[in-house]
């Protein structure tokens, strides 16, 4: 599809659940989330027949997201049935990793085609401050077993929050010693994200410097993302940026976001989009909901406006309920 821009629309996160194992402070209140309910939550089935229709419509690649995509029952399954739908070429998972020890054989049995696991920190007091949880342990348990499959490919991504205890060379590091990409996310003022200032790219990139020498511009970036890339010397993976605020890449977006209560979002910062699941609960044709889509798409915003004034359509949802 092509939207009103002319950008190509090919990819889509969608979110199969809001619920989450932990409690990440920029992303997730401690207390007093409500949850979409399981009657309202799509089922697989409704997943997989917007799938065909998406693909259908041109978008070929998918990564769940959510809330924590391992926390809900059998998502190899529904990896293993995306992955049949015809003109799917990829699904892919970002998870916390939490879960990813127990269920990382059946992720590839199924046929994940890549994996994205959120570690802030490697330091696991901060871990704990940071995801109000414990579990440090059991996402390098879960690190450590993707490793096992290195025909999938594995990225890290971290938000760099400012914090000295959180070692941002500790987690370069992971791309020097293993084959894997490490991402820094800058913050986004997105729910509880516009409380923290986050670590500009720059000065990241100026302590990484610092460390491990200089580096070159990477012409290939891995993946389907808006990250730029860098190769550090004697690193076996590279070292990416994804800087949504500073380096605004809006001009090549080539996605968009279904909720895990199945509305359709064409743009991060805004809630406009559409509901698809009372389209598919209402019985409505195929054709119905492919033209519903098909408007979204038209309509997507050019770009986002952090930091601007808000206005009636900026996007009140928070991170865990949009999937990121
Ligand atoms: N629970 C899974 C995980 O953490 O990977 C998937 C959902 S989570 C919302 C997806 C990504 O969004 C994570 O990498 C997280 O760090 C990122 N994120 C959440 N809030 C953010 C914010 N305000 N700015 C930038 N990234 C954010
Ligand atoms: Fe959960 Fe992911 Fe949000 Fe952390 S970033 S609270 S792991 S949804």
């Amino acid at each position: 599809m092509i939207d009103g821009y002319g950008r190509t629309i090919d990819y889509i996160r969608i979110s199969v659940t809001d619920r989450c194992n932990l409690r990440c402070t920029y992303c997730m209140p401690e207390k007093g989330t409500l949850s979409v309910s399981h009657e309202e939550i799509l089922s697989y089935e409704e997943i997989i027949d917007l799938a065909g229709i998406f693909a259908s419509l041109g978008i070929h690649k998918i990564r769940l997201t959510g809330g924590e995509p391992l926390v809900r029952k059998n998502l190899s399954f529904l990896v293993k049935k995306l992955k049949q739908v015809s003109g799917i070429h990829q699904v892919t998972l970002t998870t916390n990793g939490i879960f990813l020890y127990d269920q990382m054989d059946e992720l590839v049995s199924a046929g994940i085609d890549g994996i994205n696991i959120s570690l802030d920190t490697l330091n696991p007091q901060l871990f704990e401050k940071i995801t109000r949880r414990n579990g440090l342990e059991d996402v390098l348990q879960g690190f450590h077993k993707a490793l096992e499959y290195p025909q999938i490919p594995l990225k890290i991504n971290c938000v760099p929050m400012g914090i000295e205890d959180q070692n941002i060379t500790d987690m370069a590091m992971l791309a020097k010693k293993y084959p894997v990409h490490v991402r820094f996310i800058e913050m986004m003022p997105i729910g509880l994200g516009k409380q923290y200032e986050g670590q500009s790219e720059e000065a990241v990139l100026r302590e990484l410097k610092l460390r491990f020498g200089e580096c070159q511009n990477s012409e290939k970036a891995p993946g389907n993302g808006p990250g730029h890339y860098y190769q550090f010397e004697g690193f076996c993976g590279k070292i990416g940026f994804i800087s949504a605020v500073s380096h605004k890449f809006c001009d090549s977006c080539n996605r968009v976001r279904l909720t895990s209560g199945g509305f359709l979002k064409p743009c991060l910062q805004y809630e406009t989009g559409t509901d698809l699941k009372k389209l598919l609960r209402q019985n409505e044709s195929e054709e119905c909901i492919r033209a519903a889509i098909e408007d979204v798409v038209r309509k997507k915003p050019q770009g986002h406006q952090f930091g601007k004034q808000q206005n009636e359509d900026t996007e009140n949802r928070m991170m865990w309920q949009i999937g990121g």
